[in-house]
């Protein structure tokens, strides 16, 4: 008799549990796949979904439910950014940083970057390459241990002696070693196959490769084909086996060709991305990730005396600047795009100016938000549970002051953040 008491009494404290839900009144509500504003409505939240939602304004008839009241915001799906790097902030001590710092010195300072992107609305990023603690970040943070954004994450990236992603560029001699695919740096599609599955058994959830070279590794050409195509092909090829969609970093049009034509998922920059190459986008379906604020951060940076080493300079000042103007050719002749910043490579938290610098050039306010919502969430194999607010989803809500079809500015100032049904913000 005490054992069923003891029971009825455990079931009836799950009942009331599970049933304390939380009602966001919406003032207006985006519906990201309609690409609709709708006003008064109600948005249900049960543990770490959405419940329900309703039009008009529903008070709840439980009196252990809790009222959200966001009647005079504008309210829509966390936020997707596909390009940061969560670890690290570039400064000028960014290169002796990596003879000084241990992991877990980036792991403590990357805590604050992980909360800060969150609290800029970006509930989810993709993480595209750091030392691992990236990895590491991520686990920390799904287990409630770290306050942040949930990330999928490339752990290291891959590239190729002396190229882009290779950790030892710019050292003397004796301290650059002889990295290999462990280290991300590959010579041969054996090698290419080894860097995937290295990540894989690390732990990570997506490839970056850096198809060419790159604006901020010390190294001298910011644009050349750093792969062979064999390679790329390889590497895009086991990353499918083991379900993981490939991101490449891209300045150079050869080498952004060479990706495309080997399988990659989402050109990363694009810079130098000519007419034809943006065809072939198209043809193949490859989404552009533009990261527009890394090239004007870059480049204002690199008119700092001393921000950057000298061999970075030229390289900044040159393709920085160039990228705003290759996204317009690209979104106009319709090549898919998809939202992403590079944060780290400028302060975090920023990720929201994209949007602005998006709009500056003829993309809709209302198509900028989807990018960085439903077309995010279907890379990342999410579509079905991030993007959108909509009954059985996760609870990933954000809010705004104004109507960003109005005044897309307003999507730096981020008011409202929940994630997995926890509020992070409310002010
Ligand atoms: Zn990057």
């Amino acid at each position: 008799m005490k054992k069923l008491l003891f029971f009825s009494f455990l079931l009836f404290s799950i009942t009331i549990v599970s049933a304390q839900r939380t009602y966001i009144l919406c003032g207006k509500l985006i519906d990201t796949k309609t690409g609709k504003i709708a006003s008064k409505k109600t948005v249900v939240v049960e543990g770490n979904k959405i419940f329900k939602v309703y039009n008009g304004y529903v008070q709840p008839k439980n009196k252990l439910d809790k009222v959200i009241d966001l009647k005079g915001k504008v309210v829509m799906a966390g936020l997707i950014d596909m390009h940061v790097h969560i670890e690290s902030e570039y400064d000028p001590k960014a290169y002796i940083n990596r003879f000084t710092m241990n992991e877990a010195d980036i792991a403590f300072k990357s805590t604050k970057f992980a909360k800060t992107t969150l609290e800029a609305g970006f509930t989810t990023v993709r993480d595209l390459g750091g030392t691992g603690v990236n990895i590491a970040l991520r686990n920390a943070i799904s287990k409630g241990a770290v306050v942040g954004p949930r990330i999928f994450t490339a752990g290291k990236a891959i590239g190729t002696t002396g190229g882009h992603a290779d950790p030892t560029n710019g050292r003397k001699k004796t301290l650059m070693g002889n990295p290999g695919p462990k280290e991300g740096v590959v010579n041969s599609v054996g090698d290419a196959r080894k860097a995937v599955r290295q990540r894989y058994k690390n732990g990570a959830d997506v490839i970056k490769i850096t198809a060419t070279g790159g604006v901020l590794s010390v190294a001298k050409n910011g644009q050349n084909p750093q792969f062979t195509l064999e390679e790329i092909k390889e590497i895009c090829k086991t990353a499918t086996d083991y379900g993981m969609s490939i991101a490449a970093h891209a300045h150079g049009d050869e080498g952004m060709r060479r990706a495309i034509v080997g399988g990659v998922t989402t050109i990363e920059h694009g810079t130098l991305m000519s007419a034809k190459t943006m065809e072939l986008m198209k043809e193949y379906g490859t989404y552009y990730v533009p990261t527009i604020t890394a090239g004007k951060e870059v480049a204002d940076n690199a008119k700092i005396k001393g921000f950057y080493p000298e061999i970075i300079v030229p390289k900044a000042l040159e393709i920085g600047p160039k990228i705003q103007n290759t996204f317009e050719k690209a979104y106009k002749s319709g090549v898919k795009i998809a939202f992403g910043t590079d944060a780290g490579v400028f302060p975090h938290g920023r990720n929201g100016k994209e949007f602005r610098y998006m709009v500056e050039v003829g993309m809709p306010a209302m198509e900028a938000i989807q990018s960085a919502t439903i077309t995010n969430a279907g890379i990342l194999k999410m579509k079905d549970q991030l993007g959108q607010i909509q009954k059985g989803f996760l609870a990933d809500i954000i809010a705004v002051n104004e109507d960003p079809t109005k005044n897309i500015s307003t999507m730096e100032h981020v008011v409202f953040v929940m994630k997995n049904g926890k509020v992070y913000k409310n002010k």
